[in-house]
């Protein structure tokens, strides 16, 4: 069963518009997703009605405000199957989350010579932050590689933990290859070992159903605005177990118990983790973004999102000079691709040309060119919205202009 696409599109209002005389296709979607109507008019009634700080005041807006912020922590404990809301956290975004936990973790449970697994194919907000931490605490990053199809070497995960290591980070979903990585088995694996695992799920949440607790993750990240919400806002899960033993990563209000100069104490889950006046704007609409996807029947999207990465990969086996970077058996999302003789930038340009929008450049994974030993690639990312018309014109486009060349 597909989903009524037409119908669908008239809630995306911005995909109505023509780019460069052309219909606009968009394609860019693992950098960012539109908004449903929903969406923005959520956001604009309570900016209207309701705006107020949360959590400081007795009167009537911050109340409703608050109430309304912590509705939408229950709207994601739901959609991420969390065991309680205290183990949802609202932050900027998953890169936010993922330097949060870097930080905090780092603090207490990595010194000198600890150990830290990431994998080849991460985006570089799940590398950097833990080579912050490393320099910082005198820790090793270790590298699980993947193969030339996009797929990890599992195989050689049992080498590179060793009772140094203190925590696995990996990419529910690559935001280059598309793949979606085998993270149960892992997670399985690294608690045979007691380590925990964070999972980087900024283009997991947008494709797949999330269960943290069936994953038995003890960290998930991702962003609002790769979910159909806002920018700005953001989310890390962590089991209270962990989140209960690190300390805060920002200081300020809100975060706090107590404060004497002598001595801050330390507000309890979430709290302890959200300084500063937080985005519940970002944090309602992102909630209202997930009632949409629930309404909609969010398992039809994710089934017909894979059709339409099957699809758009079959068609572009077509084209004689493309070669498809990632072509692991599960995917979602994204195809990424070169075409021989044509500079990525070039291409990008001229597919805007014809009204296409995609990504061009590193894709934020630099270890993923040298992985493939190219500077650049081509990404063409797809959400439920997209048409299989769509990739038929995108498929015709990409012909034409190698015809250019
Ligand atoms: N990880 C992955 C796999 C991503 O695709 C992205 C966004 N491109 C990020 C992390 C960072 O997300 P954000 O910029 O929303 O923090």
């Amino acid at each position: 069963m597909i989903p009524d696409i037409l119908k669908i599109r008239k809630d995306f209002p911005i995909l109505d518009q023509k780019v460069n005389g052309k219909p606009l296709i968009y394609f860019d979607n693992a950098a960012t997703s539109q908004r449903p109507i929903k969406v923005i008019e959520r956001i604009n009634e309570f900016s209207l009605l309701i705006n107020s700080n949360i959590h400081r005041a007795t009167h009537f807006l911050a109340n409703k405000t608050t109430e309304a912020y912590e509705a939408s922590r229950e709207t994601v404990r739901q959609f991420i199957n969390a065991a309680e809301p205290a183990e949802v956290i609202f932050t900027h975004g998953t890169t936010e989350s993922i330097n949060l936990i870097a930080f905090s973790f780092g603090e207490t449970f990595v010194s000198s010579g600890d150990e830290v697994i990431v994998t080849e194919m991460e985006h570089h907000a799940n590398i950097v932050p833990w080579q912050m931490m490393c320099e910082r605490r005198g820790g090793i990053l270790k590298v699980l590689p993947f193969n030339d199809s996009g797929v990890l070497c599992l195989e050689i995960l049992d080498t590179l933990i060793t009772e140094k290591t203190k925590i696995i980070a990996l990419a529910h979903v690559s935001n280059t290859l598309g793949t979606i990585n085998p993270i149960k088995e892992i997670i399985e694996k690294a608690h045979q070992r007691n380590i925990p695992v964070l999972i980087d799920g900024a283009q997991g949440a947008p494709h797949l159903k999330i269960d943290v607790q069936a994953l038995d993750c003890d960290f998930y990240a991702f962003s609002g605005h790769k979910i159909f919400g806002p920018t700005g806002i953001g989310v890390l899960y962590g089991k209270r177990k962990w989140l209960d033993k690190i300390p805060p990563f920002l200081g300020g209000g809100e975060m706090i118990d107590r404060v004497t100069f002598t001595k801050t104490t330390y507000n309890q889950l979430p709290y302890k983790f959200e300084a500063g006046t937080p985005n519940y704007v970002g944090a309602i609409g992102m909630a209202s973004a997930i009632d949409y996807l629930n309404e909609n029947g969010n398992q039809l999207f994710i089934d017909y999102e894979h059709e339409l990465v099957t699809t758009a990969t079959l068609q572009l086996k077509k084209i004689e000079g493309l070669k498809i970077y990632g072509e692991a058996p599960l995917k979602a999302g994204v195809v990424s691709f070169n075409i021989a003789g044509i500079h990525s930038f070039d291409l990008g340009i001229l597919l805007d040309q014809l009204g296409i929008a995609v990504r061009t450049g590193r894709l934020c994974a630099d270890p993923v060119m040298d992985h493939f030993g190219v500077e650049n690639m081509v990404r063409a990312s797809f959400a439920f919205y997209n048409t299989v018309e769509e990739i038929e014109i995108f498929y015709k486009a990409l012909i034409r202009i190698k015809a250019m060349f």
